[in-house]
């Protein structure tokens, strides 16, 4: 419904020959939207995972794919904003699953509560209006709830939603609109998965062959320099085959064999 198969398809028919269509009137709004009319049920996976089977069960293939987006506090700075997303695939026939992720602070996500049409303006500039859409609707903490103006991306329609809003209270509530065909910020960051998930597809286990051979879990202990103590920092990464469990690690992910005094619990405590 969001148009991100304009990014996704290309990708993945020149990477992998894989030819996306979008099943007709299938509604994903089903499954929550960012403006909480509806919820999200489950993780982020969980989430794109149950699109995937969805979508399957209306076309008679083997191949589901879906896609899921998130939007809060960078997980390792959370001073700044950023988005997460998820591109997965599912291949009943091959009983594998797969997805692509990719994380970035390069968001416009945001929200303000404005008294006029000056300070509407003013935030729909800062967030890169008209190419990227907005919200509008009644203060959250309003008594006034029930106009929601949501995909506006002319000023014309902008000036209509704040009018209309601010004829029934003293504020309105604005927020970028997240959906990916009016976020072309948000498109970049879906591409970008897909990017990760046709380099997983097209990463194979040395002992089977099966595709999707990805790192399955991270070691921690790479020594300090000094003192050779183990610190918090990734000593190796654990590749497992989907298939055949098949292990490799690999050491130094970082290209680096020593961690740096400064990152040490008693060089640096
Ligand atoms: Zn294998
Ligand atoms: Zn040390």
């Amino acid at each position: 419904m969001h148009g991100k198969e304009q990014v996704i398809a290309p990708i993945l028919q020149q990477e992998l020959g894989i030819q996306v269509t979008v099943p007709t009137a299938f509604d994903t709004d089903y499954f929550g939207t960012f403006t909480g009319e509806i919820e999200r049920a489950g993780t982020q996976i969980e989430a794109a995972r149950f699109k995937a089977q969805r979508g399957l069960e209306r076309m008679n293939e083997s191949l589901g794919l879906a896609s899921e987006g998130s939007f809060g506090p960078h997980p390792s700075s959370g001073f700044i904003a950023s988005n997460l997303e998820i591109v997965l695939l599912l291949d009943t026939r091959h009983d594998l699953e797969v997805f692509g992720m990719a994380l970035s602070t390069n968001t416009n996500h945001s929200h303000r509560v404005v008294r006029n049409l000056k300070e509407a303006k003013d935030f729909a500039v800062q967030v890169g209006f008209p190419q990227h859409g907005l919200i509008v609707s009644a203060d959250p903490k309003s008594s006034n709830q029930g106009l929601l103006f949501k995909g506006i991306v002319s000023e014309v329609a902008l000036n209509e939603a704040i009018q209309t809003v601010l004829a029934q209270s003293s504020t309105a509530f604005l927020q970028t609109d997240m959906r990916a065909m009016y976020n072309p910020t948000r498109m970049k960051v879906i591409a970008e998965a897909t990017q990760n998930l046709a380099a997983k597809l097209r990463s194979y286990c040395p002992n089977c062959g099966w595709p999707g051979f990805e790192i399955a879990k991270r070691k921690i202990g790479l020594p300090c320099e000094w003192c050779m103590s183990p610190t918090e920092l990734v000593l190796a990464e654990v590749y497992e085959c989907k298939k055949c469990k098949h292990q490799i690690e690999k050491k130094h992910p970082d290209g680096k064999e020593f961690a740096d005094p400064g990152r040490c619990m008693y060089c640096n405590p």
